[in-house]
């Protein structure tokens, strides 16, 4: 891989993404001609907002200049998820009570487009849309949507459950290490590594057993599952917590029992000495049974 560039989609992302991030040039334009005090309030405030939507609107018109068909459609995504870590950002530094909101929007548009930059960097042939992970599936949509109501419901009715700074500490630890962890396992495995499950082995496909792979079997799911709850824990969302916990064991429990199931027709006694030898990751999940 090395000496490789970055492919053209890859390098379109990087620029949009940087492209959405300018809206953090608001602010910080009011730094120079007003009260610095006011900096990070100014998301806050509706001249501000206005001021906001006037600069994406024109950041589309840009992009739908410079860009054309499938590009454009990686252009805006990866702007939009620029504008919303801009805004995280924002929010994030502001005199708000919406702090960890703000964390949560960072993670949550980072994660997403680290999905799609290090896809591209490490597996372009499998690149698409799909890669940005924004349309999952309807539970992932469902799961986004219910922690959004369930953090704006109880910031009404228990402002103070979602002052619990220490929590949100723990939770933005949490998603750091898992996205770490994510991340590493996705540079190690290189073009091993696929959001869609393989059932029939490339000639390419080598078994991994390196890096973070000699930790656990899946650090990738490790990482998400913990990257997952910890986006809650962030939020101090007590129901979403328990829901995402439940929901992400049992769906990383059936997927890691579909993908072993390949990855033994795929490497045979190879796959199962490593097996022996290296835990799934994941609490109470030991992968499929071998006779
Ligand atoms: N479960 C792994 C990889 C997820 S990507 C993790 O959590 O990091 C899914 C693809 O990775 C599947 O197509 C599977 O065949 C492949 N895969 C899983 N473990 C692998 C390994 N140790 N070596 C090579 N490929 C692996």
């Amino acid at each position: 891989m090395a000496g490789c560039k970055l492919v053209l989609e890859g390098r379109v992302s990087i620029k949009s993404f940087v492209l959405g991030l300018s809206v953090l040039l608001i602010p910080l334009v009011r730094t120079c001609y007003g009260r610095a005090d006011w900096v990070f309030d100014y998301l806050t405030e509706t001249p501000g907002k206005i001021a906001i939507c006037v600069h994406i609107a024109l950041i589309n018109g840009l992009l739908l200049i410079l860009y054309r068909g499938p590009v454009y459609k990686v252009a805006v995504r990866a702007c939009f998820l620029g504008v919303t870590f801009g805004c995280g950002l924002m929010i994030s530094f502001s005199e708000t009570n919406w702090t960890h909101f703000g964390w949560y929007m960072c993670s949550l548009s980072f994660f997403h487009y680290s999905e799609y930059l290090v896809t591209a960097i490490i597996n372009p042939r499998t690149l698409s849309l799909d890669s940005f992970l924004l349309n999952h599936s309807v539970e992932y949509t469902l799961a986004a949507v219910s922690s959004w109501l369930e953090f704006t419901l109880e910031k009404l009715a228990f402002p103070e459950l979602k002052q619990l700074t220490w929590l949100s500490v723990v939770g933005l630890l949490m998603v750091l290490c898992g996205e770490g962890l994510r991340k590493a396992a996705m540079l190690t495995a290189g073009s091993n590594f696929n959001h869609i499950v393989q059932n029939e082995k490339a000639q390419s496909h080598v078994l991994v057993t390196s890096g973070v792979y000699s930790y656990f079997r899946h650090p990738s799911y490790v990482g998400w599952f913990y990257w997952s709850i910890g986006t809650q824990v962030m939020l101090c969302n007590p129901v979403c917590i328990l829901g995402y916990t439940i929901a992400s064991w049992r769906f990383f429990r059936e997927r890691i029992e579909e993908e072993e199931l390949s990855l033994i027709h795929f490497f045979a006694e190879d796959y199962v000495e490593y097996k022996k030898k290296v835990p799934t990751g994941l609490p109470f999940i030991s992968g499929i049974r071998v006779n």
